[in-house]
């Protein structure tokens, strides 16, 4: 399989170039090139099978071409090491926790996912140093660092906003060491994500080091996703509950709801995807009006969707380019919602209120979002919302809306217990660039 960029100015790559450079050189995020349907009967035959045995399949289509079938099973048995329940939130309702791995969010998939086919790559090829550059708002910094932790030949730099992330968060990236540096920048996650952009851009930088990418805009982090909404719809097929499904997505850069839309592409039957964002809204803006405006990102309780300018924005206009009207079919597919702080504060009370369910503050966006969907559409159908956090992960928020006590999985606290270690930089690429290129 080849991969294209959504600029349309840069030559094919294989596989293995699309995941070793992450961003196309001209700017562009890469895409398959000609995915196979999955079947019918294919999909329909998902609720006898094992999450495992799911992912497996859609990864066959995927990247059975390029990566040795064996291997690439090894990878997935590797990722899914641990749970993704559904449980049920009152009638018809459904939570699909991603929360279940090493760092309390649904980035671990992705991440771990391209850790290992990173690694076989580099392995395969015999490649030696190669350096990804990860900016985080504070999720992904965390799911990489420890996806990828004591690979051989790899490196990672995570760009992270100063005093801008959970110490939770904090201290599942600055407390690792070995292989894993953490650059505090002093500046926002937009700055940080511009600095790594320019990084690749940067032709002294690229012949000083091989850089890549871990960010959502790596299809090895991307596509994966995809794995997991195969096997929710799967799920609730089983309890006859897959009919005109809804799948709601708390979004920020917008990598997990492409993924939900290229799973919908490949054949997944989906009615409609809610695209959940916090105040900041610029793809909900989107959707209201036609037009693209990022802005700077401002903070919130559910920080880890604190973007302004979300890069997979890109695939999506490209995924729709091939209609009439790109625009309108994107709000055909697409509902969009926000919510304030105050807003996600009132749901995660109800929420625990009537159901006894723990909400973290991204999972409450996509929650509001069915609830708020239904009352759109005057009838309920079946809604699944993604929910991406571990509500420990945003402990001082959680237990100050309601006034509870939340226990920190056992291995959360063991990073609690390092001892932070960070570089302080600017936002500056000139002193960036420096660093680096002096480390
Ligand atoms: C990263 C993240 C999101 C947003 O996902 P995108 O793919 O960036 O849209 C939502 N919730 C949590 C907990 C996250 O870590």
């Amino acid at each position: 399989m080849k991969y294209y960029s959504t600029n349309k100015e840069a030559p094919l790559a294989s596989l293995k170039k699309a995941v070793i450079k992450g961003l196309a050189g001209d700017r562009g995020l890469y895409m398959p090139e000609n995915i196979d349907l999955m079947k019918d009967f294919v999909i329909g035959e998902m609720k006898n099978m094992s999450f495992r045995e799911i992912a497996c399949t859609v990864s066959d289509a995927l990247f059975g071409d390029d990566v040795d079938k064996d291997m690439l099973h090894q990878i997935v048995a590797e990722t899914l090491t641990f749970d993704t329940p559904i449980v049920p939130l009152g009638e018809q309702t459904y939570s699909l926790e991603l929360f279940h791995g090493p760092t309390l969010a649904f980035k671990d998939i992705g991440a771990r996912f391209m850790a290992r086919l990173l690694a076989y790559f580099i392995e395969r090829e015999g490649v030696k140093n190669v350096n990804v550059l990860v900016a985080t708002s504070g999720d992904t910094g965390s799911a990489v660092a420890n996806g990828f932790l004591g690979l051989e030949g790899i490196r990672v730099y995570v760009l992270y906003p100063k005093g801008k992330v959970s110490a939770i968060q904090e201290a599942q990236f600055t407390t690792l060491g070995r292989n894993i540096t953490a650059l505090e920048i002093d500046g926002t996650f937009d700055d940080c994500q511009a600095l790594v952009k320019a990084a690749f851009m940067d032709e002294e930088m690229n012949e000083h080091s091989k850089l890549t990418s871990a960010n959502s805009i790596n299809v090895a982090r991307f596509l994966p996703q995809s794995f997991y909404y195969f096997y929710a719809y799967a799920q609730l097929d089983r309890i006859g509950q897959a009919d005109q499904l809804l799948i709601s997505v708390p979004s920020g850069n917008l990598g997990n709801l492409s993924a939900g839309l290229f799973a919908h592409w490949m054949g997944l039957p989906v009615k409609r995807f809610l695209a959940a964002n916090n105040r900041n809204d610029v793809f909900y803006h989107y959707l209201k009006t036609g037009r693209y405006t990022p802005r700077p990102a401002l903070p919130s309780c559910a920080n880890a969707m604190d973007v302004g300018d979300p890069s997979n924005f890109a695939r999506i206009l490209d995924l729709f380019s091939i209609y009439p009207n790109p625009y309108a079919s994107i709000c055909k597919r697409i509902a969009g919602y926000r919510y304030s702080d105050r807003e996600i504060a009132a749901t995660i009370r109800r929420a625990y209120e009537q159901y006894g369910y723990i909400l973290d503050p991204h999972g409450a966006c996509g929650y509001q979002a069915l609830i708020d969907e239904a009352t759109r559409q005057g009838k309920k159908t079946t809604g699944l919302f993604l929910e991406t956090a571990h509500p420990a992960k945003f402990k001082d928020t959680v237990e100050a809306i309601l006034g509870i006590n939340i226990e920190l999985p056992a291995r959360i606290q063991a990073f609690m217990e390092g001892e932070k270690q960070s570089i302080p930089l600017g936002r500056d690429f000139a002193g960036f660039k420096k660093y680096f290129l002096n480390r």
